[in-house]
């Protein structure tokens, strides 16, 4: 027989899919012998039974009576008994807590008869009374589905007849003819009266919370969440104990250290007299924990060591919802709690501190995205502030900029110099040159899976999405939030990491833990100090910067991934280098060719002899070579990896629309510049329809002679003339878009021959250079041979962004701004390829990639230089695949770094402290 319903006693934490996660921890905290009224739950099976046969599992019902009548032979009470009537709650309860999920029902087992029993017993009949009004009108909302505000009215309207403001105004005929006028409606309503059988009302409510799992609120957080749709929920049936006995009762929640700021020591509201979600409706003020150890010390003592219990089993933050009646403690719930990063970075360092849990563990406490989030400048928080609204935080940032409301005005501000941030109710394709031009981009509709979302996180542009308060009128340009309104061109500020949206211009910082990366603690600390506020040197913030430089520190020594960046100049490497790289994984060379340089370009595509191309690339060989010098001059001592030539010739050449123009014209007035017409004809001749799949590449290699030489012969150079002067440069060559071995062998033996014949030149000896020579593997065709590339290759280097685009057959800037937001709606993914490695197809090219070409050499040195390598969970499935190094773009450096230390920690768990 199934095990459908389990008692409190029975579960653990450790069955969060069977039996939600507060049924698992409830029972969790039954076991460590804590205060929890006595109950039991129906598991998440059954429920996924429920909706799939339409009706409870025939065991269902038979167990619930056993372990019903269990309850009440433990207890000595009845459920529903007309002398002294148990009451229950019937709460819901996922495996990952959600919202749109039924809300809970207080005080099931009240009826005509069990009202007066209790109110004998309790000798407070205002109490009872009060508990039945609430359970009718919870009942009538959550399970019969009747509007609240046939309730909230009657209610308001018993007050003003009376005369009275306050609930606790109406005695108890006034609660008596209430409960009448409830049950009335309640009829009205439904055709049928209140169900007065205690059961008939437990076994309403557990069919209501299966029902709930499939409302439409449910399914649209689950979608947004990448959460499964067959998990079910499970359904938590527990003993009441009262908050609303008078004033020795009465109902709170508690973290165990501050969620927000990471505050070491306990943290919670207590509401006097109260039941259930009192606390947090915000109906009376609340009192701190303080003002309970006053009020009743006795209790506050136990409140206290059950969360230092609670810390010490689950050794993380907790958040807690308690109940007091008549001076007992009882617990209702615990979970480890959701924090904010700074609070995850702080609270992680200090349960070390504590010895409390290892640093590797540690590492498991934070993420990469939660850095990404310390990092980006924030809006200053002690600035004066006129909050909006809350959408959702699609992408992170902290954006200002005058409201603009389609995307043509959003690129003429733009051009001429005004911050925009672009508001839309949605996005779409079209939109895609306004976001480019706007510093945010602001929606009214659409989910963390929008055209929006998708397209900002894309290209790294500060997203809010879905702020549904916000009335667009692109029509009349401005947008109403209440009776605001923002007009056109009125400033407004957007935080993509919180969703809240600013009326202004609220003033932005730079974030401290950024000035740590950048510049190291003490720098960061002396900035806090400077800045004063927030206790300078000792504050909350320094605290953060500490925490992170300690966790850091620790990813780096544990990391088996180095991290390389992608840098294509000095500048970019100096960044690079003071975020930690460890060298360059990419330098493209393509920026090289362009500005001046492009003339140099035109001679050698128009040269018509050998002599003239030569003389071309002669120009441009000082000018490369000094372009070297200075990165390897800046990563000196690293490994810097240079690419060479990937893009198409015809990038380098004049529009050839343009230039048809400018010929045509000149031909009608006869003035044909004839350098012109040769360029037209060369522009038209490299012109291709496909470009991403034409001449580029090591294609341009092989068939434009001396172009690589040049590159080769430059770069050499550098290096012989910094090793000249001393240094340690450590060059690596890379060449892009091989397909076969033999393309790869051919750029080989003519790279060897140069680096052959300059170090003989140079006079440094017979020690030679140590000059890798690898490649790219970016077509599906390289994976597929790299047991034959491998032969003729130092290194592979995986260019994901180009095996994606090649293995989907994906033009990247083509498809994302088109069907992305599409195929992520109608689930064909559940995030872009383009950000997270898809693991299944390019990520199995990677693996056959890496493990053919070890095959062939054991030793082969592998690494990424897509943008993935900068993302933390495709960083894990690299680290997996055993790669040696990812390189992304400098700013997530520190990112990569993090988690390829969390991949290194992780399933180790215990490890020196
Ligand atoms: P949520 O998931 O929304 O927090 P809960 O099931 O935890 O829903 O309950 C809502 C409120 O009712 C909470 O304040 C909780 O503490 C209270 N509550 C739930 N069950 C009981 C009970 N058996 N006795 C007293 N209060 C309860
Ligand atoms: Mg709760
Ligand atoms: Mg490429």
């Amino acid at each position: 027989m199934t095990q459908y319903v389990y008692d409190f006693t029975q579960g653990s934490k450790d069955q969060k899919a069977l039996l939600g996660g507060k049924g698992a921890n409830l029972a969790e905290m039954t076991k460590l012998g804590l205060p929890v009224p006595p109950g039991f739950t129906i598991t998440t099976q059954a429920c996924r039974e429920f909706l799939q046969i339409g009706s409870e599992p025939g065991d269902l019902r038979v167990q619930v009576t056993m372990a019903l009548r269990q309850l009440e032979d433990q207890l000595g009470r009845r459920l529903g008994d007309r002398h002294d009537p148990l009451l229950v709650s019937v709460r819901s309860g996922a495996q990952f807590s959600m919202p749109g999920m039924m809300e809970t029902v207080l005080n099931v087992g009240l009826n005509d008869a069990s009202v007066k029993g209790m109110a004998e017993e309790t000798g407070n009949e205002r109490f009872a009374w009060d508990s039945y009004r609430r359970l009718l009108q919870m009942f009538g909302k959550t399970v019969l589905e009747i509007p609240g505000e046939v309730f909230s009215d009657a209610w308001d309207k018993a007050k003003s007849a009376k005369g009275v403001t306050g609930d606790l105004e109406l005695d108890v005929d006034d609660l008596k003819e209430i409960v009448e006028v409830f049950k009335a409606e309640i009829k009205n309503a439904t055709g049928s009266e209140f169900p007065q059988h205690p059961r008939e009302q437990l076994d309403l409510a557990i069919r209501s919370v299966f029902q709930s799992w499939n409302t439409d609120r449910a399914k649209l957080y689950r979608r947004r969440e990448r959460i499964s749709e067959n998990l079910g929920t499970a359904v938590n049936v527990c003993t009441m104990v009262f908050g609303n006995l008078g004033d020795t009762s009465g109902t709170g929640v508690a973290f165990t250290r501050d969620p927000a700021s990471g505050q070491a020591g306990a943290y919670g509201d207590y509401l006097a007299n109260a039941q259930g979600e009192d606390v947090v409706a915000g109906i009376r003020n609340t009192l701190s924990l303080d003002d309970l150890r006053e009020l009743d010390p006795a209790s506050h003592r136990e409140l206290t060591r059950v969360m230092r219990r609670l810390e010490t089993h689950y050794r993380d933050l907790c958040d807690i919802e308690f109940t007091i009646e008549r001076g007992k403690l009882w617990m209702l719930q615990t979970r480890v709690g959701k924090r904010t990063p700074a609070a995850a970075f702080r609270i992680a360092a200090q349960l070390v501190d504590e010895q409390l849990i290892t640093l590797d563990e540690a590492l498991g406490r934070v993420s990469g995205a939660q850095l990404a989030l310390l990092m980006f400048p924030q809006f200053d928080r002690a600035a004066e502030k006129t909050l909006l609204t809350k959408g959702m935080a699609a992408s992170p940032g902290a954006a200002v900029g005058k409201a603009v409301f389609d995307s043509e005005t959003a690129v003429a501000w733009a051009a001429r110099g005004e911050q925009v941030v672009l508001v839309r109710r949605e996005t779409n394709p079209d939109d895609l040159s306004g976001m480019i031009a706007a510093a945010g981009v602001l929606t009214a509709r659409g989910g963390k899976t929008s055209h929006a979302a998708v397209v900002a996180r894309g290209m790294g542009r500060t997203c809010v999405c879905g702020a549904e308060a916000l009335n667009v009128d692109p029509v009349a340009r401005q947008i109403k939030v209440g009776d605001t309104v923002i007009a056109e061109g009125d400033e407004i500020s957007i935080d993509g990491s919180t969703g809240e949206v600013f009326a202004g211009a609220v003033p932005v910082v730079p974030s401290p833990v950024q000035t740590y990366i950048e510049s190291g603690v003490d720098a960061a600390l002396a900035e806090l100090t400077a800045a004063g506020g927030d206790g300078g040197g000792d504050g909350e913030t320094a605290q953060l910067v500490k925490a992170v430089d300690r966790l850091l520190t620790h990813a780096d020594q544990r990391s088996r991934l180095a991290v390389r960046a992608n840098a294509d100049t000095a500048e970019d490497a100096v960044r690079a280098r003071s975020f930690g790289a460890q060298g360059i994984g990419l330098c493209r060379t393509e920026h090289m060719f362009l500005g001046d340089r492009r003339t140099l370009i035109e001679r050698v595509v128009l040269a018509d002899t050998g002599d003239e191309r030569d003389a071309a690339l002669e120009a441009l060989l000082p000018l490369q070579r000094q372009d070297f010098i200075d990165l390897l001059t800046a990563m000196d001592g690293l490994p810097v990896t240079i690419r060479l030539l990937d893009p198409p010739l015809h990038e380098f050449l004049p529009d050839k629309t343009e230039l048809a123009v400018k010929v045509a014209v000149a031909d009608a007035t006869g003035e044909v510049d004839p350098k012109d017409r040769k360029l037209l004809a060369a522009v038209e001749r490299l012109h291709e329809s496909n470009p991403m799949l034409g001449l580029r590449g090591v294609r341009l290699g092989l068939l434009i002679p001396g172009l690589f030489a040049l590159q080769v012969r430059a770069a050499t150079e550098a290096v012989i003339e910094l090793t000249r002067a001393g240094k340690r440069p450590k060059l690596e060559i890379m060449v892009p878009l091989v397909g076969s071995v033999m393309e790869l062998h051919l750029v080989r033996l003519e790279s060897e021959q140069i680096i052959k014949e300059l170090v003989a030149e140079s006079g440094l000896g017979d020690k030679g250079l140590d000059i890798p020579i690898g490649t790219m593997i970016e077509l599906p065709r390289a994976a597929l041979t790299a047991h034959r590339i491998a032969e003729e290759a130092d290194f592979f280097s995986f260019g994901t962004n180009d095996l994606t685009q090649t293995g989907w057959g994906f033009s990247r800037d083509d498809v994302e701004a088109a069907i992305f937001a599409a195929y992520l709606e109608k689930g064909v993914f559940t995030i872009s390829p383009f950000e997270t490695i898809d693991a299944d197809g390019i990520g199995r090219l990677v693996k056959i990639g890496a493990e053919e070409g070890r095959k062939t050499k054991p030793d082969l040195k592998l690494g990424v230089c897509g943008e993935h390598g900068g993302d933390p969970e495709s960083i894990h499935f690299f680290h997996d695949v055993g790669l040696d190094y990812v390189s992304c773009s400098p700013f997530r450096v520190p990112v990569a770094r993090l988690e390829a230390g969390r991949a290194a920690a992780a399933g180790t768990p215990t490890e020196e402290i």
